[in-house]
């Protein structure tokens, strides 16, 4: 019989009404109570709870170094870990976990769900259920996103709906498995097995500003955004496209040359930033932006936290973020 780990968070999965209507998080006994037939699951099912069950929108690199740890003082106990999350932020998590995990080479579930577990309608045992089922499989040795049929790996997802059960999306990369009567895996696209040991990074640098581009946004803006951090993401248009405004370039290229970072995400959901595909790119190119490629800005920001976080020399945070370290980018 597999061993996993369960390690509850918080989220709308766990939450109880208060008196005003609104939703708070309980604590793990409120799943055991509208879910009893977790403890006859077909596998031998521990829990533990981080010190505080939170909203994720509350969620810190603090938190995400808790769970890591908890992970890695109970790595070798279990076969697989299973994180209940609120869907908010399950991305960044995702996506942070899946680069402070180094040389994980068991799966780590990310789940929760869109109705709290006691509500009739609740969405929250399907996801649980079949996470625990394919966390047991033996087959997933990476950090994943388990919601609504559908298995993503972690660090390629995006939260796009709050109404919807469908609430996650992998844009940029298929389903590691799709779930119906049978439970289809997509072998090929499955991460293999890592044989180092397991070593969590317990720092991450929070010292990032997102740079949204929208017509009409001023130079005063502009630089108070990237006078306050060293790391840029900047979020551009369509396939990495910016104002070719000589200004505006200036100002990015004063900032690379004082030792600034600044990535290029595209605003768009699908497809890749290609800098240089139309004019009003190429000057970012030649002046040191790097392209994030179809990352997705949880990612990049998160892959920047982590890279930072090992205090590596700027042009070596620069080139280690162009390589795929977890299968986040395509080659
Ligand atoms: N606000 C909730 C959270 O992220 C939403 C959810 O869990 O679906 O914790």
């Amino acid at each position: 019989m597999k061993n996993i780990l369960l390690i509850y968070t918080g989220g709308t999965i766990g939450m109880q009404q208060e008196s005003n209507n609104s939703l708070s998080p309980f604590n793990f006994d409120s799943i055991l109570t509208a879910f009893p037939e977790l403890k006859n699951c077909g596998v031998k099912l521990n829990h533990l709870s981080t010190k505080k069950s939170i909203d994720s929108s509350d969620m810190q690199s603090g938190n995400w170094i808790e769970i890591a740890k908890m992970i890695e003082e109970n790595y070798s106990a279990y076969d697989s870990f299973i994180i209940l999350h609120g869907t908010d932020t399950m991305s960044y998590t995702a996506s942070a976990l899946s680069f402070m995990l180094d040389g994980l080479n068991k799966a780590v579930i990310l789940t929760g769900s869109q109705i709290p577990i006691g509500a009739r309608r609740t969405d929250a045992k399907e996801n649980l259920i079949t996470a625990i089922e394919i966390a047991a499989s033996d087959k997933i040795s990476e950090v994943c996103i388990y919601f609504e049929d559908k298995l993503f790996r972690g660090n390629r997802t995006v939260k796009v709906n709050s109404e919807h059960f469908e609430a996650f999306e992998s844009p940029h990369f298929p389903a590691l498995a799709v779930v119906g009567i049978n439970i289809k895996y997509n072998a090929y696209r499955l991460r293999s097995r890592d044989e180092k040991q397991l070593s969590i990074s317990e720092k991450m640098d929070t010292d990032i500003v997102i740079l949204k581009l929208f017509p009409g946004i001023t130079e005063k803006v502009i630089h108070a955004i990237i006078n306050s951090s060293q790391n840029i993401i900047l979020e551009s248009y369509g396939s990495g496209n910016s104002s070719s405004n000589k200004d505006f370039i200036s100002i990015l290229k004063t900032a690379i040359e004082s030792g600034k970072i600044i990535v290029n995400c595209s605003q768009c959901l699908r497809g890749s930033v290609k800098q240089g595909q139309y004019e009003s790119s190429s000057e970012l190119e030649k002046i040191g932006v790097i392209s994030a490629m179809d990352m997705t800005t949880e990612t990049a920001i998160t892959k920047l936290m982590y890279l930072k976080g090992k205090a590596l020399e700027t042009e070596d945070i620069k080139s280690k973020f162009k390589l795929s370290l977890r299968g986040e980018i395509s080659n």
